[in-house]
C-alpha cells in the first residue's frame, strides 16, 4: 500500500512546484506532514443570535440587506462601505473597510452572513468576513482552523490545501494505535481525528479529536523511549568494561579528597552498568557542587583501564577547557592521554587529533559537539559522558552506532528533576542521584536587596576582594537578545571598572571568541581578575573555588533553576560564600522566587518549589528539561496523559509480541524510521 509519507505534495490538486518548496520551510515534505500540520486554534464562524451576544464580541450572524450601500473615502485611499442589514428582526449597520468591490454585490434583499465585532450601543458590526448565502457559504457555521503560516503561504492557502489533501487522501489514513488502547480510552479513530482536528464539527468533536491525537503523540514519544530502553538492555553488543574494584579503589585513593558516600554509591551503580555487555544509558543528577566531575572522571578512568577510550562532551568551549584542566590534574600520575577537540581547532591540529584518536593514542577526548561528527572515529570508544543540558539524543547515539560503536552513555545534569517528572522526561534512562554535597562545605548565604542598596553591594565586593577572594557580577538577562545582553555586560563592566579603579575587572560574554573567553577564564581561575562581569555564559559548570561572591543583577528576570545554577558558581571550597540578588520584582511570583532562593540552597528543594510555582508545563518548558517540544500536547494540562502513555508504552514494549506480531508493524515502522529499532536487532 502506498504510504502517505512517500506521497509528494505536488500530487495534491493546487500545489505547484513553487508552493511545494515554500511548504518545505514549514517542515512539510509529504502528504503525511501536511495532514499532521495541526491548527493551533480555531476561528468561530458559527451563527449566533444578537440577543445572546455581548458588546465587543466577535460574532457571525445571518441577515438580509435592507439599505443601499454607501461608500465613503477617508485617509489616504481608504474606503469605508456601510449598509443597513436586518439581523434577527433588528436593523443594524454593517461596516466594511477597503472592500469597495462589494458595493455592487450588496443588493437589496440579498441574504448574507457577517462576521465581525459587535458594538451594542451603535448597533453596528465591523465586518472582517462576509459570505453570500446564494453563493454557498464555505465558512459560515464552521470552526475554521488557524495554522501557523508565513512567507508565501497564506492562511487561506494552507486551509485550502489541507482541505484538498483530506479529500484526496483522508481515506488512506491508517490507525496506528493498538486497538486495545483505542478501546481502553475510547479514543477517536485516527482518520476521524485527523479530519476533525482540521475540520471540527463542533467544539466537543474538536476536543475529542485533540484528545486522541495528544494521547497518540505522547504514546509514540514514550514508545520510542521505552523501546530504546528495552533494546539497549537486551542487546548484548555494548562494551562490557572489564575493570576490577581494586584498580578503581587505588585511583580513588590518589584523589585530593575522600569520596562522599553518595559519590561512592553512584560510582558503584555506574561501574555495575559499565561491566555489563549492554549499553549503559544513565542519568547522573546532582546539585551544583555535588561533585559530578570526579564521578565522571572515575567512570572515564574505568573505561581506559578496561582498554577503551572515553569522551566527555560539554555544551561550551569554556567548559571543555575547564574539564580538560581538571581531568589533566586528576590523571596527572596515570599516564592517561587527554586531548581537547572543539570547533575552533585549526584544520591541521584537528586532522592530527583525529588520526591519534583513531589509532588509540589518545585515551580521553574532551570537547563540544564536534566530538560526534561523522568524521570522528575512535579505535574503541567505551564511554561517552555528556555534561549539563546536552542530552545525548537517540539520533546522536545512532551516529555512533552506525560507526559500529556502542559506547556506554552517562549524562550528567545539575537541574534536579523531581522524580515523577524524571521518569517521564527521561523514561529511557536509569537515574543515579548524588544526594549529599562534599563535607566541610559551608552553606552559601543568600541575600535579596533592592537596587537602592547597590552602594552596600559594592562595599561587599570591596570586603571580599580585600580578603583575597574573587567575585562574579551577572548582568540582567534580556530575553532572546544576545546582543542586548552583551550591551548590558559592556555597560556594567564600565561601571565596575570606575567603581573599583584598583581592581582588575574582567568581562565575559557570548560574543567573545573562544580564545578570548578562554583567556578570561584562565585569568579569573588564576586570580588575576578580581571581579568578573559576565552574562549567563558562566551558568553551567564553571569552577573557580576562590570565588566567594555571586551578585546577580535584576535577578527577577532569571528562572529559579538558573539562579540556583549561577549561585552554584560560589561556595566551591571551604570559604564562606555569598549570593546577592539585586531585584525589585513586580509580581508576586517574582518575590516568591527571591524568597525561595534566600530560604534554601538545596537544589532539590529549589526544583520542588520551582515546580510548585510554575506547574509542570513551564517546568518542562525550560531548555534544561531535555523534553522535545510537542505539537499538540501541553505539559501543564496533559501531564496525566503523559504518565498513562508511559505505562502503556512500557507494558507494550515488554510484550514479546510487540517485536514480532504483524499487529504492531505500523508502530515498529515508526521506530525504524527514527532508527531506534532496526528490524534485525532482536531476532
Ligand atoms: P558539580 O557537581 O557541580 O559538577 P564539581 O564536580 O565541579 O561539581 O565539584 C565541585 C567542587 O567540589 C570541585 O572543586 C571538586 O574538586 C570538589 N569535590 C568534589 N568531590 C569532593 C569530595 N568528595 N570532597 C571534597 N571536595 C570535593
Ligand atoms: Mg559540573
Amino acid at each position: 500500500m502506498l504510504n502517505l509519507e512517500e506521497i509528494p505534495l505536488r500530487q495534491i490538486k493546487g500545489v505547484s512546484a513553487a508552493k511545494e518548496q515554500e511548504l518545505h520551510a514549514f517542515g512539510i515534505h509529504a502528504v503525511a506532514d501536511l495532514l499532521n500540520y495541526y491548527p493551533f486554534r480555531y476561528e468561530d464562524y458559527r451563527l449566533r443570535e444578537l440577543k445572546d451576544v455581548k458588546d465587543g464580541e466577535k460574532i457571525t450572524v445571518r441577515g438580509i440587506i435592507r439599505g443601499l450601500p454607501m461608500l465613503s473615502r477617508f485617509g489616504r485611499g481608504k474606503v469605508r462601505l456601510t449598509s443597513k442589514v436586518e439581523v434577527d428582526h433588528q436593523l443594524v449597520t454593517a461596516v466594511w473597510f477597503n472592500r469597495a468591490f462589494l458595493k455592487d454585490q450588496l443588493t437589496l434583499g440579498r441574504e448574507i452572513t457577517l462576521t465581525g465585532k459587535w458594538e451594542q450601543h451603535r448597533m453596528q458590526i465591523t465586518v472582517s468576513d462576509s459570505e453570500f448565502l446564494d453563493k454557498g457559504p464555505a465558512k459560515t457555521g464552521t470552526l475554521q482552523p488557524v495554522y501557523s503560516v508565513g512567507g508565501g503561504i497564506t492562511q487561506v492557502y494552507m486551509r485550502k490545501t489541507i482541505r484538498q489533501a483530506l479529500l484526496q487522501y483522508g481515506a488512506m489514513i491508517r490507525e496506528n494505535l493498538p486497538p486495545r488502547l483505542v478501546d481502553k480510552y475510547r479514543l477517536m479513530p485516527k482518520s476521524e481525528a485527523v479530519l476533525h482536528i482540521h475540520q471540527p464539527q463542533d467544539t466537543k468533536n474538536g476536543a475529542a479529536a485533540r484528545r486522541r491525537l495528544v494521547y497518540e503523540e505522547l504514546f509514540l514519544f514514550q514508545l520510542k523511549l521505552q523501546a530504546y530502553r528495552m533494546q539497549s538492555r537486551s542487546r548484548m553488543d555494548g562494551v562490557a568494561h572489564r575493570v576490577d574494584g581494586e584498580t578503581i579503589r587505588q585511583f580513588a585513593a590518589t584523589l585530593p579528597f575522600e569520596l562522599t558516600d553518595s559519590q561512592k554509591k553512584v560510582v558503584n551503580e555506574i561501574l555495575t552498568d559499565m561491566r555489563q555487555p549492554y549499553c549503559m544509558n544513565r542519568l547522573l543528577q546532582g546539585d551544583v557542587g555535588a561533585g559530578k566531575t570526579v564521578v565522571a572522571a572515575i567512570a572515564l578512568y574505568a573505561a581506559v583501564k578496561a582498554g577503551h577510550q572515553g569522551a566527555l562532551m560539554v555544551p561550551t568551549e569554556i567548559l571543555a577547557e575547564q574539564h580538560l584542566r581538571s581531568l589533566g590534574k586528576l590523571f596527572a600520575e596515570t599516564g592517561i592521554e587527554v586531548a581537547l577537540l572543539t570547533g575552533s581547532l585549526t584544520d591541521r591540529k584537528r586532522r592530527d587529533l583525529l588520526a591519534s584518536l583513531q589509532m588509540g593514542l589518545i585515551d580521553i577526548v574532551v570537547g563540544t559537539h564536534a566530538l560526534i561528527q561523522e568524521d570522528v572515529f575512535f579505535r574503541s570508544l567505551g564511554l561517552v559522558v555528556t555534561d549539563e543540558q546536552h542530552r545525548f539524543g537517540v539520533n546522536q547515539r545512532s551516529v555512533l552506532r552506525r560507526k559500529g560503536q556502542n559506547p556506554d552513555v552517562l549524562t550528567m545534569t545539575a537541574t534536579p528533576i523531581p522524580r515523577t517528572l524524571a521518569i517521564t522526561a527521561f523514561g529511557d534512562m536509569d537515574v543515579s542521584t548524588l544526594r549529599e554535597r562534599p563535607r566541610g562545605r559551608v552553606p552559601i548565604k543568600t541575600y535579596w536587596v533592592k537596587h537602592t542598596m547597590m552602594d552596600r553591594v559594592l562595599g561587599f565586593i570591596r570586603r571580599e576582594t580585600d580578603e583575597g577572594r574573587q567575585a562574579y557580577i551577572i548582568c540582567p538577562l534580556i530575553e532572546e537578545s544576545d546582543k542586548l545582553d552583551v550591551q548590558n555586560a559592556l555597560d556594567l563592566h564600565v561601571q565596575m571598572s570606575q567603581a573599583f579603579p584598583d581592581l582588575r575587572v574582567g568581562l565575559l560574554h557570548g560574543r567573545l571568541n573562544a580564545a578570548e573567553k578562554d583567556e578570561v577564564m584562565r585569568a579569573f581561575g588564576a586570580g588575576e581578575i578580581h571581579l568578573l562581569v559576565a552574562t549567563t555564559v558562566v551558568e553551567v559548570g564553571v569552577d573557580v573555588p576562590n570565588a566567594t561572591l555571586m551578585i546577580i543583577m535584576d535577578a527577577e528576570r532569571f528562572g529559579l533553576s538558573q539562579l540556583h545554577q549561577l549561585r552554584g558558581r560560589v561556595g566551591r571550597a571551604g570559604h564562606q560564600s555569598y549570593c546577592v540578588l539585586v531585584a525589585d520584582p513586580k509580581s508576586e511570583t517574582g518575590r516568591e522566587r527571591m524568597n525561595v532562593m534566600v530560604e534554601t540552597d538545596d537544589g532539590f528543594e529549589v526544583a520542588r518549589r520551582d515546580l510548585e510555582l510554575r506547574g509542570p508545563g513551564d517546568f518542562f518548558g525550560t531548555k534544561q528539561s531535555g523534553l522535545p517540544e510537542f505539537k499538540l500536547a501541553d505539559m501543564a494540562s496533559d501531564f496525566a496523559v503523559l504518565e498513562a502513555a508511559r505505562d502503556d508504552a512500557a507494558d507494550l514494549t515488554a510484550e514479546p509480541d510487540f517485536w514480532h506480531s504483524p499487529d504492531y508493524e505500523e508502530l515498529r515502522r515508526l521506530l525504524r524510521q527514527d532508527q531506534i529499532f532496526q528490524g534485525d536487532l532482536l531476532d
